[in-house]
Parts: C-alpha cells; structure tokens; sequence
C-alpha cells in the first residue's frame, strides 16, 4: 500500500483488527520512509454481479456492455440518451437489489425488454427479436399482441392503424424499418 504522504511504496501493518461489526477489516499502516501513520480498510465487495449464460458460462456483469446493446436497438430512434441512461441505471438497480449474486442472461433480456417497451417500441421489437431469436412464429404474436394490448390503453388515436404499423416493423425486422431514413 503506497504511502498517502510521501508514496513510498515500502508502509507496514502495524495492527489488523476486525471493525466492531466484523463487516470490514482495520489496518493501521505506518511508513517507515517519513514516519507517517494511516488507516486502510478491506471490504466485501458488495454485489460485483456475474452473468449466467444460458450456455452456463458466467462473466462478470458489464454495464457498459448492457448499455451498448440497448443502444443497437435505439440505433437511429428520436429517444434521449438521457432516458436511455435512466433506464439502464434503472435496470441496474434492480439488479443489485435483488439480492442474488448471479443473474441468469434471460432476466437481464426480460429487463431490458420492460424497459424498451417503454422507450420505443420499434427499439423494443428490434431488441426482442434479437434476443428471443423468434424461433417460433408465436413469439411474433406474442410480442404484437403485447403491443396492441400497450396502444389500446395508452393510446387514444386509432389502435388499428397503430397495430397495423407494428405489425409490419415485427415481421420485417431485417428490412429498414419505416421512417428510418
Ligand atoms: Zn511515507
């Protein structure tokens, strides 16, 4: 541990003791170089989450990594990357509080497909057609009949028409999608 003072790479341990609810450990450093004296504490590292694939391999959860992916789907859409942020923060959140250490990659996608819904829902369609990998047709009637469900009770315009344009950006997802330039 390098000296605060003179940064002496050289400090002793002079005395290691358990903090009074034993939730840390306390060291009393001193530098022989300058003589000074300080305190480091060792932590648990609350909450370093690790990713379970599906394939059962685990790494390290990357935010960034969450980020970027959120970020392919908004590829182009008018959303703030102010929301985005708050949304990914969001998500983070809840996974740090959920209590468990590892997270199975399929809660992270489900997250992340609340959390676009929300945001934009061709953002949304892109990201679950992605991760769902739409291996049966049904899960294209999942995720309009999800969306219609969304504009029949936000919506207070035409739903058919609304349907009728998700529809389309769902079932041609590779194609560029309306609107997009
Ligand atoms: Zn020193």
């Amino acid at each position: 541990m390098r000296c605060p003072y003179c940064g002496s790479l050289d400090t002793q341990v002079r005395d290691s003791r358990p903090t009074e609810d034993a939730s840390a450990i306390r060291r009393r450093r001193a530098c022989p170089d300058c003589g000074g004296k300080f305190t480091t504490f060792e932590r648990v590292q609350l909450r370093q989450l690790v990713v379970v694939k599906r394939s059962g391999r685990r790494v390290p959860f990357d935010r960034d990594k969450l980020l970027r992916s959120v970020e392919v789907a908004l590829r182009k859409r008018p959303v703030e990357p102010a929301r985005v942020e708050r949304m990914v923060n969001g998500i983070v959140r809840q996974l740090e509080s959920q209590g468990e250490t590892e997270i199975a990659s399929e809660r992270i996608g489900e997250l992340v497909m609340e959390g676009l819904k929300g945001l934009d829902d061709v953002a949304y369609v892109r990201f679950a057609s992605v991760y769902r990998n739409f291996r049966e047709a049904k899960d294209f009637g999942t995720i309009i009949g999800e969306l219609s469900r969304d504009a029949e009770t936000a919506s207070s315009g035409k739903p058919e028409a609304a349907e009728r344009g998700r529809a389309e950006v769902a079932v041609l997802p590779s194609r560029p999608l309306r609107g997009e330039g």
